[in-house]
């Protein structure tokens, strides 16, 4: 399963394409919890094989089949835990190119 991010920043436009990712985890009870892209999920309700989620932070839910991830429904309205620093450094990098170089278009500072 695949998806398209687009960010709007002022001068810049980040298109990030991404394999969403899925992490089973166990939790204290020993329950299965999946972990989709960095957001915790847990569990809502079950109807047969189908497994239905919801994130445990936002309104985003998520269905799973067996093992595997079926859909996500809903945007995130905050960032996953271990991409939150990254996404952090990232910009304050490329604040430090644009006020380093300001001559730069938009286009080479994102490389
Ligand atoms: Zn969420």
């Amino acid at each position: 399963m695949t998806r398209t991010r687009f960010k709007q920043r002022p001068g810049i436009q980040v298109a990030v394409i991404f394999t969403m990712s899925l992490i089973w985890s166990t939790t204290k009870y020993n329950r299965e919890a999946p972990i989709i892209d960095g957001y915790f999920f847990e569990k809502n309700q079950q109807k047969g094989s189908k497994r239905y989620w919801r994130c445990r932070e936002c309104n985003v839910t998520a269905i799973t089949v067996d093992q595997s991830l079926y859909k996500v429904n809903g945007e995130h309205d905050h960032l996953p835990n271990p991409a939150e620093k990254m996404q952090r450094k990232f910009k304050r990098k490329i604040k430090e190119t644009i006020s380093s170089q300001p001559t730069l278009s938009s286009k080479e500072v994102s490389k």
